[in-house]
């Protein structure tokens, strides 16, 4: 593993390299995929020559809009035609995900892609928010401890003289508490929706984590009042990170926090309203392009979030531009009566302000009823309540009835994430894109 170390050193350079080199570099990278999809991916060798282009007329990033937008369902059921043939699969590293729109994914990564994006990648994030070798790392996984105890034996960037040991998700708060004292971590990584509860154990038990410096997040739903309550709990620093199965991490905070910064010499990132780019600052759908994975290369891929490009360079002075990914999948709508979707973000934006707001859950059980799950700052009264329960009133215009309903914990689903807005009219009517 140690010929890794001149590829980190490498890639770390790219963070602050000057704007026109690693625009070249990004150029040189699109044009090594547009071949590699060209010569070796039955799908694109095909729309190709349908759209009676080669890879020369691809000369500038602009000209991926030749190739259409993918999505996990065009993908599944024919993902023959969507993998490399020229190469052995069984020589590959495979991703498979549950996901939450029901439909299972399987993407193949060759070796050195997979290495980058499992560690190299996320070792460059980390150490730019302050993780020094060193250190030791606790990493939360969506898996069974059992499933984990292999991964535990021995890790990668142990190399690096990181001490990572993982833990589940799935295993009581207490449990949690005791392994982190014992393990004395600087830094932990897990799902946002799981470190809150970490949190909220810390502050009803009233024990302390001297040793954490950074905690970073995999946010399912960014409400800023359950990053500061982790962070004022946990008196820590918080860096969230924007990822998927498919491309592994996509973006990350830096310790400015005015955007997250999108791994452009990996991943290219389009942001798209009905189609067409959306200007710098609108919110469109995120499609993703994968620069480097040879194996199963993702092109113009769909992945069913939403988010926006930012303007201005970041603060800290790296390269990498910006980004703010809004949250939520497309399919989560609430649907009123007549007719008329609201997207989750009109709730989160509304309701996010008030006061000792933890956390929330919206849940469609009818055409007309309207479940609001909250968890509430004990500190505070039912004014919280009533002020939600106004605003929602408002939001759907009279036309649902609200309950709020107080409660203590808000279950994730299936694969361990937390779902803002929960629609059980998904059956009946097709709101799935
Ligand atoms: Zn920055």
């Amino acid at each position: 593993m140690f010929f890794l170390i001149p590829e980190v050193f490498q890639m770390k350079k790219h963070l602050r390299s000057p704007r026109k080199n690693l625009d070249r570099l990004r150029l040189c990278l699109f044009k090594k995929q547009m071949r590699n999809i060209y010569e070796n991916v039955p799908y694109y060798r095909e729309i190709f020559q349908r759209l009676n282009i080669v890879p020369e007329d691809f000369k500038h990033i602009d000209d991926i809009q030749k190739l259409p937008i993918v999505s996990k369902k065009d993908i599944n059921g024919n993902l023959n035609i969507f993998l490399n043939e020229n190469i052995e699969l069984w020589d590959c590293y495979k991703s498979h995900t549950s996901g939450s729109t029901g439909q299972p994914f399987l993407t193949y990564f060759d070796k050195k892609s997979w290495i980058r994006k499992k560690y190299l990648s996320k070792l460059r994030a980390r150490m730019a928010c302050g993780m020094r070798p060193g250190e030791r790392v606790a990493v939360f996984e969506s898996e069974l401890s059992g499933q984990l105890e292999s991964r535990n034996r021995k890790h990668p960037l142990q190399q690096f003289f990181l001490k990572i040991k993982y833990f589940s998700i799935f295993d009581d708060v207490a449990a949690a508490i005791e392994h982190l004292i014992a393990f004395r971590p600087q830094n932990v990584y897990g799902p946002q929706s799981f470190l809150f509860h970490l949190a909220r154990g810390i502050k009803k038990t009233g024990r302390t984590l001297p040793f954490l410096k950074r905690v970073y997040t995999s946010a399912e739903y960014r409400e800023s009042s359950v990053t500061q309550f982790i962070k004022d709990v946990l008196k820590v620093e918080v860096y969230d990170i924007y990822g998927s199965t498919e491309f592994k991490e996509v973006a990350w905070e830096c310790e400015r926090h005015q955007g997250y910064h999108i791994n452009e010499d990996e991943v290219l990132c389009e942001i798209l309203d009905g189609g067409k780019p959306a200007p710098i600052g609108e919110v469109g759908d995120i499609v993703l392009t994968d620069l480097k994975n040879t194996a199963m290369p993702l092109i113009r891929y769909r992945i069913h979030d939403r988010g926006k490009l930012l303007q201005a360079p970041c603060r800290c002075g790296r390269t990498f531009s910006i980004m703010l990914p809004v949250g939520g999948r497309a399919s989560e709508y609430i649907l009123l009566p007549d007719g008329e979707r609201i997207s989750p973000y009109r709730f989160t934006t509304a309701i996010e302000k008030f006061k000792g707001l933890l956390q929330y859950q919206l849940i469609q059980e009818s055409e007309t009823d309207l479940f609001v799950n909250v968890i509430i700052d004990s500190n505070v009264g039912n004014e919280t309540c009533r002020n939600i329960e106004e605003t929602i009133i408002n939001i759907t215009r009279g036309q649902m009835r609200v309950i709020v309903r107080k409660t203590e914990r808000i279950l994730p689903e299936e694969n361990g994430k937390f779902k803002v807005v929960k629609n059980m009219l998904l059956k009946t009517h097709s709101l799935v894109q």
